[in-house]
């Protein structure tokens, strides 16, 4: 299915209370990390309106963007603004020419202001609203972008969210932070993903994230950020010169394939034993992924088996259901399983 995003305004568009905040680079990067979460998820595919961060295509454009590529969902990301610097809250603007809608829109906004609470203790829902306007004797959205990305069929669902107000001190300050951003686009990631019934790529974890180059960024001051180094990165974006990076640019951050202790693991399909010249598995090994149980022995020393560093296999876990069993106890060579994902605790 194909999701449009749109970041609202450009690059410095709408300043916040708090300086070097602006509405526009936020929800820029919002927008990316949200396609992020949902490209984890099975034939989803999203665009975003806004090709570089210092794009901003008109409204109609950015409606019309989702109407042209068939969109079944289009989102545009913002936050608020008022004169009254006590305003806060989270509201969510649907099409009037879309009743159905009405739910979805719920539910992204419970789960927006669920996240923001948490930090910030005065959000709440403002509620899921339409904007209209008479146009010809006829009813029609108020807001460009809704009216503009209904007037395809395909769209069935069109939203503006604020995510708060940029003109509050405390909704502006936990929208200031990349860690905020991150959660928010998680559970708008999860909504929408368990509204269509979404599958998350089987076996398959996003193996990096995307940057985006702020003003004063340097590589080697993004690779201090994710604890690597500029090289890797260079290396990674296949920069042909690393010390020319642009406001906007993305750069792909790779995760880390390391293997720690709690990270579940699978067997590789191609290998028949536990590690070089070690037992045989029994038959039903590979059914299961496992919950690495330690990596080193108890002085912290790694340990070894027929060459290979190994790891050992903790608590089953069934692959249908994600129920955990008992630990099956044994050490595999860590080249012969790959990481699943990296358990949260
Ligand atoms: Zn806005």
């Amino acid at each position: 299915m194909r999701i449009t995003l749109d970041p609202g305004h450009g690059q410095f568009g709408n300043p916040g209370v708090l300086p070097g905040y602006y509405e526009g680079t936020r929800v820029y990067m919002l927008a990316q990390l949200l396609k992020r979460e949902l490209e984890c998820y099975e034939d989803t595919e999203v665009i975003i309106t806004r090709k570089r961060i210092e794009d901003n295509p008109s409204l109609a454009n950015r409606g019309g963007e989702a109407a042209k590529n068939g969109s079944v969902l289009f989102i545009s990301l913002h936050s608020n603004a008022a004169s009254n610097p006590a305003a806060h809250g989270v509201s969510v603007f649907r099409s009037i020419k879309r009743p159905d809608s009405e739910h979805l829109g719920r539910l992204l906004g419970a789960a927006v202001v669920d996240t923001m609470k948490k930090h910030t203790d005065i959000t709440y829902l403002r509620g899921v609203m339409t904007r209209t306007e008479s146009f010809d004797g006829q009813i029609q959205d108020y807001y460009g972008v809704i009216r503009s990305s209904v007037k395809s069929e395909s769209v069935r669902y069109s939203y503006i969210i604020e995510h708060g107000f940029h003109t509050n001190l405390t909704e502006c300050g936990y929208m200031f932070s990349d860690e905020a951003l991150q959660q928010i686009a998680e559970a708008e990631a999860e909504v929408i993903a368990a509204y269509f019934n979404l599958k998350k790529k089987d076996g398959q974890m996003c193996d990096y994230i995307e940057y985006v180059v702020q003003p004063g960024d340097t590589l080697t001051s993004i690779a201090r950020k994710y604890g690597t180094t500029w090289r890797v990165l260079a290396e990674y974006n296949k920069l042909q010169n690393p010390d020319l990076i642009i406001d906007g640019q993305i750069i792909k951050i790779p995760l880390s394939t390391e293997i720690n202790t709690g990270d579940v693991v699978r067997i590789k399909e191609d290998k028949d034993t536990y590690y070089p010249g070690g037992n045989p598995f029994p038959k039903w090994v590979k059914d299961y992924d496992y919950v690495v149980g330690k990596t080193a022995d108890s002085r912290g020393e790694p340990v070894y088996r027929g060459g290979d560093k190994c790891v050992l296999l903790g608590s089953k876990i069934n692959r249908k259901t994600g129920a955990h069993g008992s630990s099956i106890n044994s050490w595999a060579s860590m080249e012969y399983i790959e990481k699943i994902r990296a358990e949260k605790i």
